[in-house]
């Protein structure tokens, strides 16, 4: 019988973690930056994309 979960290796895993972290901190802070962009239009996008995801605003 072959199984159907691999098994990732400690290193492999950290990895994982460690790229998925980074990942979501780019993401806040291109979130972040353009919420306090002074573009008016690049601001509106990210205030509108937090209210729709039930982010903290105001
Ligand atoms: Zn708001």
């Amino acid at each position: 019988m072959v199984a159907l979960t691999r098994t990732l290796s400690p290193a492999l895993a950290g990895e994982r973690l460690g790229a998925v972290l980074m990942a979501g901190l780019l993401g806040l802070g291109l979130l972040f930056v353009s919420g306090f962009a002074p573009t008016v239009a690049l601001h509106n996008a990210a205030h509108d994309w937090r209210h729709t995801h039930n982010f903290p605003c105001h």
